[in-house]
């Protein structure tokens, strides 16, 4: 697997505005937010996409939401609420292939995310 942008920021070579780090995973604020709150959680393995996520993974992915609350109570979002959303490959809107739970938080945020009816 290529290296990403995201391996650079756990390798400290790009900054980054880092709100979590361990020896698992990094959560650091998304340099374009879409929400009042926008924060990012990666693992610092590098895994591409959902798709790629393996047995071995899977007590890492499920560590990852908890730093994702773990975060969003720091932000005082938890009560109120966030979302977490892992777009995967191209119809998901991915565009850095290092998997990373987007949160988001701080308004009430739309839903459906697609629009158009699906009834016809
Ligand atoms: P996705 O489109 O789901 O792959 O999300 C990638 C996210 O990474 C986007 O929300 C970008 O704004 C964010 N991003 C890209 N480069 C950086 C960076 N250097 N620091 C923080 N967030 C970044």
């Amino acid at each position: 697997m290529s290296e990403t942008i995201f391996t650079k920021i756990i390798n400290k070579e790009i900054p980054a505005d880092i709100l979590f780090e361990d020896e698992r995973v990094l959560a650091f604020k998304d340099i374009s937010p879409q929400a009042p709150v926008h924060f990012l959680v990666i693992p610092k393995k590098a895994i591409a996409t959902t798709n790629d996520i393996t047995l071995e993974d899977e007590a890492l992915v499920g560590y990852m939401h908890r730093v994702a609350a773990i975060v969003a109570k720091d932000f005082g979002v938890a009560e109120q609420g966030f979302r977490t959303v892992m777009n995967c490959n191209q119809d998901g809107g991915q565009t850095v292939y290092h998997i990373h739970l987007h949160v988001l938080a701080g308004k009430a945020l739309g839903w459906p995310p697609y629009q158009e009816n699906l009834k016809s």
